[in-house]
């Protein structure tokens, strides 16, 4: 009986700290933690600039719900540019025209 409520308090405790406002960063090079204005629908994580569109399980523990495509694919494309064109031109051929 000690021990169930040990662990019970131990994981709402550890559940807490771990995700009070906070998401983190979807985009694998970056993992960055976010922390979104309270009630926002969206958040840019300040470490890549990558945007992602926000739900709220309840008002203190934001979820993401997805990227925002027209920011990322901008950040992408920077990305591309600056590697060089080759990826580019691989994924032309590809598409078989
Ligand atoms: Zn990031």
């Amino acid at each position: 009986m000690a021990i169930d409520e040990k662990k019970t308090s131990a994981a709402e405790t550890l559940r807490k700290t771990r995700s009070f406002g906070k998401v983190r960063c979807h985009n694998p090079s970056c993992m960055g933690r976010i922390q979104p204005a309270p009630g926002a629908d969206h958040a840019k994580c300040p470490t890549c600039g990558m945007e992602y569109r926000l739900f709220w399980v309840n008002p203190t523990l934001p979820r993401i719900r997805g990227p925002v495509w027209d920011v990322n694919r901008e950040i992408a494309k920077k990305t591309f540019a600056g590697k060089g064109g080759a990826a580019t031109l691989k994924a032309e051929s590809k598409g078989g025209k």
